[in-house]
């Protein structure tokens, strides 16, 4: 059986040893607990160990145990890939998106959010790994996904979301974040925004991301273990 509150109690000291060494402020990186293939019982021990956001990646899944969850005080994100059928269930269900990758995804969830809900808040997912990696937009084509998502007043734009490849090495893992934080001053500079998030940093390189400027953590394995393939 994995502890998941004693897991959860070290993510937390690692995050604020990071906060710490990288001389940011005690709290300003917030622990998203991806859940996807978890349990609603492993959501409720960490939920009991004060955990109140999670992140999770396949809608139906994530949606049936939001169904079950109803009563508690929880923020939903939504990281996985995004196919356009899925859309509407995701402006339904989720406070927060973080896997846009292009124009057609963004204008439905738009066109979906319900009148009677907040603008949905968005993160754009950018490949900073080139051909490395398939998820996420282009850094060449942001500009653009960015000028149009601009205009949409049902989506609150918050920030940029990558998942770099994967590596070991510390100063590689810092500059593939340091790429996404210089990418998210220069989009603000250049278009008069205000995007104030950056998520990334997962189970094994989030020291790396907060010393980078990470605003959330997306962290699986480190506090519900090792997740069966799916
Ligand atoms: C599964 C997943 C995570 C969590 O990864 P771990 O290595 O288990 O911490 C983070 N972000 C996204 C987008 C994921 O799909």
């Amino acid at each position: 059986m994995t502890d998941v509150a004693e897991n959860l109690s070290n993510v937390r000291a690692r995050i604020a040893a990071a906060e710490q060494k990288a001389g940011r402020v005690a709290g300003s990186v917030t622990l998203l607990a991806v859940s996807k293939t978890k349990s609603v019982e492993l959501i409720e021990v960490a939920v009991a160990a004060g955990q109140r956001v999670f992140a999770e990646s396949y809608v139906q899944e994530a949606i049936a145990k939001q169904t079950v969850l109803v009563d508690l005080p929880l923020q939903w994100h939504f990281v996985g890939p995004i196919q356009s059928n899925k859309t509407r269930l995701i402006a339904e269900h989720f406070d927060w998106v973080h896997s846009i990758d292009r124009r057609k995804i963004a204008q439905r969830l738009n066109d979906q959010r319900p009148a009677d809900m907040q603008p949905i808040n968005v993160l754009l997912q950018v490949n900073i790994s080139n051909e490395l990696s398939k998820s996420g937009s282009d850094i060449s084509e942001i500009k653009n996904l960015l000028e149009s998502i601009m205009k949409l007043p049902r989506l609150s734009l918050r920030g940029l979301m990558a998942i770099p490849v994967k590596t070991t090495d510390y100063a590689e893992q810092r500059q593939a974040f340091r790429c996404l934080a210089e990418l998210k001053t220069e989009l603000n500079e250049t278009f008069g925004l205000s995007m104030d998030c950056l998520s990334m940093g997962m189970s094994n390189d989030m020291e790396a991301a907060i010393a980078e400027g990470a605003t959330h953590v997306r962290v699986g394995t480190g506090i519900f273990g090792a997740r069966d393939n799916k």
